[in-house]
């Protein structure tokens, strides 16, 4: 019997239509032969639409065409639910579960352990990062503090709540500049993709990032702005997680936004990374202690800011990083021998395998 593949996508989230592009890309590398894929959507609003072909606003998707996947394609329009699969637990637990759901959300109400603690709650197996690496990963004020108490290093970093600052915005701004100071990064705590996220140069710059920021977030993270090239690492496992080779992003303009990620197209990836052999060696260290502070499981991608004297500081871990196969982390993985395919079924694999420790 094939095995039951849920695939969550969407999601209520600024990465609502990342987490469509990685669907669209998975839904067609997994093996049809082996599961029976039923996608589902979640919407903007949070609303679960049960299995159908492929929803959401982008175009593109509606179109969506199976190239020489006619037969399967129907497979994907049986409807059925997630929580049809729910019900009272099969058997005493030492039977395999015939499912698994593979959450492909980025950012808050997917990538940060809520939809995790809901697959827990059901006693379903999923894919990827558990409920406290994922909330943790998604709030970049507790990664950092618990970085550091890994001996990690990273940049000098402070944080304000909405309510903080609207009581005393002058008193936030003094607090950066005396402690941060400029060029500094100002991010909503928990998100992705670089949405909500500006880099500032004085005063006015960072008056207006505050407001964007606040607008996605009820608690932001002031950063040290280094000059640095942008190191990124691909990790994957359970408890002894491996580590891909290393890739570069340069961007091309002032820092990697949310244009330069999804829409420019013109931010080069070089992979792998150009680097001393000892550097590498270091950066995948800091990547392994970066995914055990954080307790993390299956997949994530470690960012590193690599300065010009070859001194190494860790930005942050993705618990559900961008996954089309034009993203990073499968780029990575495709040059260290694992194809896209091969990917997503060793993940698959790597959350049954976490499930079947856990029973
Ligand atoms: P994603 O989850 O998509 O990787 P994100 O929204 O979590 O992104 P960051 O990775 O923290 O955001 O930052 C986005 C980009 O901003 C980085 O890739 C880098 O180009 C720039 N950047 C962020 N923080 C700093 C910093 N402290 N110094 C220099 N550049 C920075
Ligand atoms: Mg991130
Ligand atoms: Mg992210
Ligand atoms: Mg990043």
């Amino acid at each position: 019997m094939k095995r039951k593949l849920f695939l969550l996508y969407g999601g209520k989230s600024a990465e609502h239509e990342v987490s469509i592009r990685t669907a669209m890309s998975v839904i067609q590398a997994v093996d049809f032969n082996k599961y029976e894929v039923l996608p589902v959507y979640i919407t903007e609003e949070g609303k679960w639409i049960k299995s159908s072909p492929l929803l959401g606003p982008v175009e593109s998707v509606k179109q969506l065409e199976m190239k020489g996947r006619e037969g399967e394609h129907s497979l994907i329009k049986v409807g059925s639910d997630l929580f049809d699969v729910a019900g009272p637990a099969e058997g005493d637990g030492e039977e395999e579960a015939n499912h698994i759901i593979f959450p492909l959300l980025h950012g808050p109400n997917g990538e940060d352990g809520t939809v995790q603690g809901l697959l827990e709650v059901l006693n379903l197996p999923y894919v990827g990062n558990g409920v406290l690496a994922s909330a943790v990963g998604m709030d970049k004020v507790l990664m950092k503090n618990l970085f550091q108490q890994a001996g990690l290093k990273q940049v000098r970093y402070v944080h304000f709540l909405r309510k903080e600052w609207e009581k005393d915005e002058e008193g936030c701004y003094g607090k950066t500049e005396k402690e941060i100071g400029y060029p500094c990064f100002v991010k909503p705590a928990n998100l992705g993709s670089s949405v909500g996220i500006n880099k500032c140069k004085n005063r006015e710059d960072l008056v207006k990032a505050f407001h964007e920021a606040f607008q996605y977030d009820r608690k932001i993270i002031v950063e040290q702005g280094l000059k640095a090239r942008e190191i990124e690492i691909g990790l994957l496992g359970n408890e002894e997680p491996e580590c891909s080779v290393a890739g570069e992003i340069v961007p091309k303009k002032e820092f990697y936004d949310y244009q330069a990620k999804y829409e420019d197209g013109d931010t080069a990836l070089i992979i792998p990374a150009d680097l001393p052999e000892e550097t590498y060696e270091t950066i995948k260290a800091m990547a392994i202690k970066a995914f055990k502070a954080l307790d993390c499981s299956g997949l994530a991608r470690a960012d590193f800011f690599v300065t010009d004297d070859l001194e190494v500081y860790i930005n942050e871990i993705n618990t559900m990083p961008g996954f089309t196969p034009v993203s990073m982390y499968p780029l990575l993985w495709k040059h260290s021998g694992l194809s896209y395919e091969q990917l997503v079924e060793r993940l698959i694999q790597l959350g049954l395998e976490r499930y079947r420790e856990k029973q």
